[in-house]
């Protein structure tokens, strides 16, 4: 099994969810008493929050480059950036380490085609739904056609994620919110909706519409461990 190096921390709430999703993943494959050889480096969350919203991109892309060559040199063999959101500068983090890079919009494009879906819903942070990175990697590389929120909707999505779920706080009238929107998207087009955030699945699960939803923090964790084991 390879040693995988994680930046987490942004937020802390969803690094539990890839530790998790990780040891799950190993021990399905591998059984008896097995589990992921993980090397974690979480990060100040308050700190790259400011930055985010200062629009600081390449300071963060330098905090971010400075632990994934920690976790390279501690021995991590792969990377795993636990958010959607700091994808943003995983092509600056990517070409300045030697270890392999598993891209979180790479995973989910895969999980997306296996589906035979070419036009989804993106649900995430403002950065994530609004700045291209995020929609021209799944529509360049893979043909996928993103739809959004409307700004107000993006608003909500947005503050529900910095200011409930980043804290753990998941609430019932914020669920109803996001299902609203979800259901808005599918009527206009959208055959599935991604979980852009890796906290959003904190709130909405499969059971809680019938619009296919793709649960980035599963699929990039369930990808890590392929790698881990296989690639
Ligand atoms: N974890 C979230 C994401 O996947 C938001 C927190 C962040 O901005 O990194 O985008």
């Amino acid at each position: 099994m390879k040693t995988l190096g994680l930046i987490g921390g942004m937020s802390w709430e969803s690094t539990v969810s890839y530790y998790k999703a990780l040891n799950q993943g190993i021990n399905q494959r591998l059984g008896g008493l097995h589990s992921a050889k993980v090397l974690l480096s979480s990060v100040d969350f308050y700190e790259i929050e400011r930055l985010q919203h200062k629009e600081q991109w390449d300071d963060a892309a330098d905090l971010l480059l400075k632990e994934a060559k920690a976790l390279e040199n501690a021995g991590a063999q792969g990377l795993v950036i636990c958010t959607n959101t700091m994808h943003k500068v995983a092509d600056y983090v990517s070409s300045n380490i030697s270890i392999p890079l598993i891209h979180i919009v790479d995973a989910t494009a895969e999980a997306l085609q296996k589906s035979n879906i070419d036009n989804v819903a993106l649900l995430g942070t403002k950065f994530t739904m609004e700045q291209p990175f995020y929609s021209n990697r799944l529509h360049t590389q893979f043909g996928i056609k993103v739809v959004i929120p409307t700004q107000d909707q993006r608003d909500m999505i947005h503050s529900v994620i910095y200011n409930q779920l980043c804290k753990g706080m998941i609430c019932k009238d914020s669920r109803k919110q996001y299902i609203e929107v979800i259901n808005a998207l599918h009527e206009q087009g959208a055959q599935g909706v991604i979980l852009g955030c890796t906290e959003i699945a904190l709130l909405i699960k499969q059971e809680h519409t019938n619009v296919p939803v793709f649960d980035t923090t599963a699929i990039h964790a369930e990808k890590a461990v392929t790698f881990m084991l296989d690639g």
